[in-house]
């Protein structure tokens, strides 16, 4: 074991024995081709100290699918992308809901089950796309567009969808929008999902310039490149992609919609054009399929750690709160896509350019305060 793993072990008074060893034996047969046994030495501890820690306190853990696989495969009691999160932490009843993932999906779960204590193992988890605007922002644009409903991407704060007229996600973004029965809709703040739900219907998409910081670094180039490199692999990218990246894909949808794609069709090769974490979780529960992994990580995501969720724990930090002035709007908009239903396991996003038309940048507040 490396010398600063052994002294946080330390720190957090933890240590590797035969007993935990034991304990942890049944995790470790899933996970042992994708974390390396010396690393395994370190994980196991904290496994096994926050399952025990889980249980005396009656608390849950709700793991992204972005979590590395020590998380999501170790101590995690639901996985899933942001709807399914959403929706497990409204009917948790557990008395502690540990959110390990970014901050806007701990406000989400705040937000759905208001009376649980919601604790963020490190609150400067993020999100490129959740910063890129504000609650200012989205009055303005309102201001500018009067009429036009206003549909927030789940990646945003509480603030920004109290200002909202109904959430959604990369699994249903396309059924929100033709939801509203409107011929056009402000679709905030990811420009690349907006464009992808632009070319899928005729309603007309106006976007802000928010991207996701992972998924803007592919290219179409790089489809190119990993099929000329692994002949037959097949291709599967996420809708914050850019829209030529899901031309040259197989399959696009939400990392659910990925996740069902592979373990239904169980191809040779695969790659999932999206944080490179994933794949190795679904590596685990399909040892037949080679992934091809592409390793663009969120830094955010990456923040969340098993030390940084045993003392969130413990020391009962970092406790999500909202301002009561704007729980309630933005409940409303989570609840009103909530109450959509499902769609179908991401088949929006198949078939390449759709009968729709261009998503629009509307400007940035300053540009609409003087046009
Ligand atoms: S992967 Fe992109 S959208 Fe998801 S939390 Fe990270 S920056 Fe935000």
């Amino acid at each position: 074991m490396i010398m600063n793993s052994a002294a946080e072990l330390a720190r957090d008074g933890l240590e590797f024995t035969s007993g935990v060893e034991r304990a942890t034996a049944d995790v470790y047969a899933r996970v042992k081709d994708v974390i390396p046994e010396i690393e395994w030495q370190f994980f196991a501890p904290y496994i096994h100290a926050i399952n025990q820690l889980k249980r005396e306190k009656n608390a849950i853990i709700l793991a992204h699918n972005y979590m590395t696989p020590e998380i999501y495969h170790g101590v995690a009691d639901i996985c899933g992308d942001s709807l399914a999160l959403a929706r497990e932490a409204a009917k948790a009843d557990a008395e502690i809901i540990v959110q390990a993932s970014v901050h806007f999906m701990a406000e989400t779960a705040k937000l759905m089950n208001p009376d649980k204590t919601v604790l963020i193992p490190d609150m400067s988890a993020g999100c490129s796309l959740s910063e890129s605007i504000t609650g200012a922002d989205v009055r303005l644009l309102k201001e500018h567009f009067p009429g036009v409903p206003v549909v927030t991407y789940v990646n945003t704060s509480a603030e920004v969808k109290a200002e909202t007229d109904i959430c959604c996600t990369s699994s249903n973004a396309l059924q929100v929008v033709e939801s509203l029965g409107t011929d056009k809709v402000l679709f905030l703040p990811d420009h690349y999902l907006a464009a992808n739900v632009a070319r899928q219907t005729s309603v007309k998409v106006l976007t802000w310039r928010g991207r996701c910081m992972v998924h803007e670094q592919f290219s179409a180039k790089d489809i190119r490149e990993y099929r000329e490199a692994n002949p037959g692999v097949i291709v599967l990218a996420h809708p914050e992609c850019p829209p030529d990246v899901l031309d040259e894909a197989d399959y696009a949808g939400s990392t659910a919609g990925m996740i069902g794609y592979v373990h239904k069709a169980q191809p040779a090769k695969v790659v999932m054009i999206t944080e490179c974490s994933m794949s190795d979780n679904v590596a685990v529960e399909l040892p037949n399929v080679k992934f091809i992994r592409p390793c663009n990580l969120c830094p955010h995501m990456k923040k969340i750690t098993l030390p940084k969720i045993l003392r969130s724990l413990r020391e009962m930090k970092h406790e999500v709160k909202i301002d009561p002035q704007i729980a309630p709007r933005a409940r409303l908009a989570i609840e009103r896509m909530l109450a959509l239903g499902t769609p179908s396991s991401g088949a929006q996003w198949q078939g390449g350019v759709g009968t729709g038309g261009k998503a629009e940048i509307v400007g940035a507040p300053r540009e609409l305060v003087s046009a």
